[in-house]
């Protein structure tokens, strides 16, 4: 019997005392099933993950829970057929930054290349709500997908920003140690960083040098890690700028159109379904994010199951970015008894805000993207690793919901069933960090399996890898900003006060190479509404460019997706008798 197969055995043995037939196991073609009926949903989260420590190709945890439902994707309310017969060589599925990645570096190639996003925006699910961390790769185990594609991305970020224009700042983090006992694993911690080959000159922190870096740190504090590549960036301006670029390269993308079935014909991929109708493809990249297994499902290749891990973020008030400059990850001690989560921290945004967080719970609905009580008290303690700052401080808060596989590693290979297929699943914390890496080894197999199909895939020789990204009008310089308002004067109208920005920017948002179709999507553009006031003076002024830009009646114009209209009609004027705005 091998070592797999003993742990097997032992998995089995243990499973039968504590749940007898109530959960079975069976294995078939490397793949470990589990079935049955659990009582809590945390008793299948540990079933799951003892499964995934055995090493099997893939867990598929189909085990049910009693009086819980694990809620199925949301789709979009729209249905027409204004996509149907249409062809491409390559379709994306999921308009996250891993989606958009792919894509983009795809659009090097003389292909047609078709992205399909279910929500009315890009980045809406795991790539608009995580903490814009470029991690320095030494957190995953050292051999892990995680850890090669996490190291290799966040050396990659430097060219991605030169390129595609978004800002990226480098401030590094410091591990933060509570314990004088911590000293005793910087061997490994340095082990692990030389491992994973994590960049830059990391080094250890003696508590006078952590203070000598940030002032405010807790007197808590017993010394730390420094870690120098760290980075951090604004995760929608990434996939918007990539998205963008992509598009300026011959790439479209259809917002609210989710794929909902697929064609096949001898194990390969003919046609996907969606609700605008059933479009063709040559190879099917696989970039869905949370339902990337109910994708792989659809081309009947469901080698691996997912479930939620949600986090929750907090964002404190501008004023406060002044009193930190690196990040401060959590110190062990204060995190909690979960291995499932890095421990959150304390970030500074690109914007110039501090983050807080975040914090990781196992969830049965996959785009549970409430907040409670419960995390934001756990969030609020992580303020003592800053002495100025207070929970009084904390403007706005979020959450979102990580892709976690079984084993915890990314999902990253061409599927070994369906010839045009190529999975990009299970890409939980690091995939921000790790998006550029993963994009360029999709795309290449994306091409192997064209090639393999029979099709020749050649260079596309104008291929632009520079996009120009709107700089806000408020960051100009003073010279350029009066030129740009002599000429235009819609820059120099201020409707959203706290972030300064200005009508000839919401318009632009709305006329972009992906434009925004709602409320938030401006606000993600130009930040409208992100301030303080949090739209209370923006947004019918916001609300009146859409409707006018979009020749729509005010009452159309939508919060965010599905029918999340703000006003409902007239009640003494201000809206036309037409609706329009007048
Ligand atoms: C709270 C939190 C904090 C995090 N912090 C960090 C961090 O600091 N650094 C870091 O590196 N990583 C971080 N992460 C992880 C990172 O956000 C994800 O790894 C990354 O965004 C995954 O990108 P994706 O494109 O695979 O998934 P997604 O962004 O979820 O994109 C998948 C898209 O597919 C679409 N889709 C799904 N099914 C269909 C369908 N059938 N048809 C059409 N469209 C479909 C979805 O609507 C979705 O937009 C964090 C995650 C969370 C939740």
């Amino acid at each position: 019997m091998g070592r797999r197969e003993k742990r097997l055995a032992r998995f089995r043995r243990k499973i039968g005392k504590r749940w007898g037939h109530a959960v079975q196991l069976e294995v078939r073609d490397d793949v470990l099933f589990l079935t049955g009926l659990v009582p809590e949903w945390l008793a299948k989260v540990a079933l799951g993950h003892g499964a995934g420590k055995l090493g099997f190709r893939g867990v598929v945890n189909d085990i049910q829970v009693s009086g819980v439902s694990e809620p199925s994707m949301s789709l979009p309310l729209e249905n027409d057929n204004s996509l149907e017969g249409k062809r491409y060589d390559v379709v994306i599925i999921g308009g996250g930054i891993i989606g958009c990645a792919v894509a983009r570096e795809l659009s090097r190639k003389n292909l047609k290349i078709g992205v399909l996003e279910k929500e009315s925006d890009l980045a809406m699910q795991a790539s608009g709500r995580n903490d814009g961390m470029i991690h320095p790769g030494f957190a995953p185990h050292p051999g892990t997908r995680k850890a090669h594609y996490n190291v290799r991305g966040n050396q990659m970020y430097d060219q991605w920003s030169q390129e595609l224009g978004f800002s990226l700042k480098r401030p590094g983090s410091i591990v933060l140690f509570r314990s004088w006992f911590s000293i005793f694993l910087v061997p490994l911690i340095r082990l692990r960083c030389s491992l994973n080959g994590v960049a830059g000159k990391y080094k250890y922190l003696s508590p006078r040098a952590v203070r000598a870096m940030e002032p405010h740190v807790s007197a808590q504090q017993r010394g730390g890690f420094f870690l120098p590549s760290a980075g951090i960036v604004s995760p929608f301006d990434v996939t918007l700028a990539l998205a963008e670029n992509a598009v300026e390269n011959g790439v479209d993308f259809h917002l609210e159109t989710a794929v909902m079935a697929m064609e096949m014909s001898h194990q390969q991929i003919q046609g996907l379904q969606t609700n605008r109708g059933c479009i063709e493809a040559k190879v099917v990249v696989n970039a869905a994010g949370v339902w990337a297994d109910v994708v792989a499902q659809m081309a009947d290749d469901r080698f691996f199951s997912l479930h939620g891990r949600k986090g929750t973020d907090a964002i404190l008030d501008k004023e406060t970015g002044a009193r930190q400059t690196r990040i401060m990850a959590m110190p062990p001690l204060v995190r909690r008894k979960s291995i499932q989560t890095k421990g959150g921290g304390i970030v500074p945004c690109v914007e110039g805000n501090l983050l807080l967080g975040p914090t990781a719970q196992e969830v049965p609905d996959r785009e549970d993207y409430s907040t409670d009580a419960g995390e934001f008290s756990h969030l609020v303690r992580q303020l003592d690793l800053n002495s100025r700052l207070s929970a009084s401080q904390i403007i706005n808060y979020y959450s979102g919901v990580r892709a976690a596989s079984w084993d915890e590693d990314f999902i990253i290979e061409p599927s070994q069933k369906v010839k045009n297929l190529v999975h990009a699943a299970a890409i939980q914390s690091p995939g921000l960090a790790s998006a550029p890496a993963i994009g360029a080894d999709v795309a290449a197999m994306a091409v192997q399996a064209l090639e393999r199909c029979g099709y020749g895939v050649e260079e596309r020789e104008n291929f632009q890898p520079y996009h120009h990204a709107q700089v806000p009008v408020k960051d100009l310089p003073e010279e350029e900003r009066s030129a740009l308002i002599a000429k235009d004067s819609t820059y120099g109208e201020i409707l959203c006060r706290c972030e300064e920005v200005s009508r000839g920017e919401v318009r632009d948002a709305l006329r972009s190479l992906v434009p925004a179709l709602t409320v938030d999507g401006v606000k993600r553009r130009t930040r409208s509404g992100a301030g303080r006031c949090h739209g209370g003076f923006c947004l019918s002024r916001v609300m009146k460019v859409m409707a006018e830009e979009m020749g729509v009646p005010l009452t159309q114009i939508r919060k965010k997706d599905g029918q999340s209209q703000i006003l409902v009609g007239e009640t003494k004027g201000g809206v036309s008798p037409s609706g329009r705005a007048s």
